[in-house]
């Protein structure tokens, strides 16, 4: 299930005018997907999934912290605290919508590209970039302890600038 590739939204005119009269763009394209997406996925829309979902879905493949979303959500005066951004998170996670990257004990990406791929982290820039399918990561799968199976392998590969 890969719903982020699969989404066309146009390129809103910035969330500030959407928060603002929700019911005008309800019959709009992109607000509608978003709606449709988290009925598909068993979530109730509510008002702050549905600017979250807004904000994640509808630019494309991006890797983003609870923090960065936070940002952006507060930047486009959606009127959300943290913590309800790292439940939403979460929650879209849980349902498939989101995979989580785990790049260190403290930080996590929300990648809304849910499907199998590998990642570059390039440390002291705190970016995540996608590893190219053509780049196989994973030679040979270790056999699992007896009684697990293989849930999924996540592989980051972390860069730093050349020096010199
Ligand atoms: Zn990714």
């Amino acid at each position: 299930m890969t719903p982020s590739r699969t989404m066309v939204f146009t390129t809103a005119e910035g969330f500030e005018q959407l928060s603002q009269e929700p019911r005008a763009v309800l019959t709009g394209c992109p607000w509608h997907d978003v709606k449709a997406m988290l009925r598909d996925v068993g979530l109730r829309p509510t008002r702050q999934r549905m600017a979250l979902g807004w904000m994640l879905f509808g630019k494309g493949d991006r890797h983003l912290t609870a923090e960065m979303l936070y940002e952006e959500a507060t930047k486009a005066k959606v009127s959300v605290s943290l913590a309800t951004v790292y439940n939403t998170l979460h929650q879209f996670t849980e349902v498939g919508l989101l995979r989580q990257v785990a790049v260190n004990g403290s930080k996590s990406y929300f990648d809304t590209n849910a499907s199998q791929h590998h990642h570059f982290f390039i440390e002291g820039e705190n970016s995540l970039l996608d590893i190219p399918d053509r780049d196989v990561v994973v030679g040979k799968t270790p056999i699992p302890p007896a009684g697990y199976e293989i849930a999924r392998v996540d592989v980051v590969v972390r860069l730093r600038r050349k020096s010199g």
